[in-house]
């Protein structure tokens, strides 16, 4: 939970490329456990420990290593792929701000002990309003909503946020009062590596429980796997997949690297999501009748991948940044 975070506040000051792996192992096993750790990595520390001032990164880092999750509230409901339109506001009083409005989608906010919430301070600046609050889960006036019901990443929790009038001293501010939607752009930049990532353990996870069941059924006197017409799509997602994880691990290097990585954090984020809705099915249709059955984790895999293509920007906006990116370079 706290791979990049510095030993001194109990992280184990490891690279972003560890998270990166960290998240990929996980999601081959549990697409949700996987996303908890990638936002709580990607995100909630990374902002912590860039942004923060000592005293609250002496405060959160060591709580978050150990025993608090942290949630990222940006979107709402009438704020989706449109993030900075956001509507909640924080009205400044004396030596605080009340917050006022509600967020939507918030992964972990069922179990979260802290929400780093973006709401606009000055709504006349538009977007350069939005300002990041530090929300300890028992502030007065903050509702946790009830759990959505959703297709997959069910062990994730996403639930909706309202805040009435809640109160949050100016201390809580992280960073710079305006500048909320820079660390939202860079964080959720560097979190779509995560999210391949994620999209690409999960595919993995799935294609390696499903090959030995091709070479353990037999039909017409024969492992299934010896048919060529098998073999050809198997060997045609094992490509795939070995592409994904080339985009993932490039996009995360050139970031380790201080390189510009946007375009190709996208690609990764976009290309993944892909292959994980690609191998997924495929692993169904290979593992037959009883690939549709909840006996066999396949079917789980296939509603976890949707999400790829929809959180923390949809396939729509990654194409978006990545054509933007080109325009510029021809
Ligand atoms: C399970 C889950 C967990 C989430 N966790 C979090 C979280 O922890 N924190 C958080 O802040 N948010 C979270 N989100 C919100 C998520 O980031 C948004 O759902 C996502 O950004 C899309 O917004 P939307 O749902 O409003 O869809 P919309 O923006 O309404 O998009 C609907 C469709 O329109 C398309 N579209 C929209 N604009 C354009 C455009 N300009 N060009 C082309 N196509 C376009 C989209 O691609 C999409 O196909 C989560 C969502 C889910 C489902």
């Amino acid at each position: 939970m706290a791979v990049e975070t510095e030993e001194e506040y109990g992280g184990t000051g490891a690279s972003f490329f560890s998270s990166i792996l960290v998240i990929e192992e996980l999601a081959k096993v549990d697409p949700s456990v996987s996303v908890l750790c990638d936002i709580q990595n990607t995100l909630i520390n990374t902002l912590f420990r860039r942004c923060g001032t000592e005293e609250q990164k002496s405060t959160y880092l060591p709580r978050l290593a150990k025993d608090t999750i942290g949630s990222f509230c940006l979107s709402e409901a009438g704020a989706g792929s449109d993030a900075f339109s956001l509507k909640t506001v924080a009205e400044k009083k004396k030596d605080y701000y009340l917050l006022t409005g509600s967020k939507m989608w918030i992964s972990n906010a069922e179990h979260a002990g802290v929400f780093l919430v973006m709401a606009n301070a000055d709504p006349s600046a538009s977007y350069k309003g939005i300002t990041c609050f530090i929300v300890p889960r028992d502030t007065e006036g903050l509702h946790i909503g009830k759990k959505e019901d959703k297709l997959g990443l069910r062990a994730s929790s996403t639930c909706s946020l309202t805040f009435e009038s809640v109160k949050v001293p100016e201390k809580n501010i992280l960073g710079e009062p305006g500048k909320g939607y820079k660390y939202a752009i860079e964080m959720l930049n560097e979190g779509r590596i995560g999210i391949a990532a994620q999209m690409l353990g999960l595919a993995q996870g799935c294609f390696d429980l499903t090959i030995p069941y091709t070479k353990q059924r037999v039909q017409f006197g024969k492992r299934i796997f010896d048919f060529q017409g098998m073999q050809h799509q198997i060997a045609h997602v094992a490509t795939q997949l070995e592409a994904a994880r080339l985009l993932t691990y490039n996009a995360a290097r050139m970031q380790e690297a201080g390189r510009p990585f946007i375009k190709e954090a996208c690609m990764a984020k976009y290309y993944c999501s892909e292959v994980a809705s690609l191998t997924a099915s495929k692993c169904i249709e290979w593992m037959g009748g009883v690939g549709f059955t909840k006996d066999y984790p396949i079917e789980k895999y296939y509603r976890d991948c949707k999400i790829g293509t929809i959180y923390e920007g949809t396939s729509n906006i990654q194409l978006n940044t990545m054509a933007k990116y080109i325009d510029k370079e021809y």
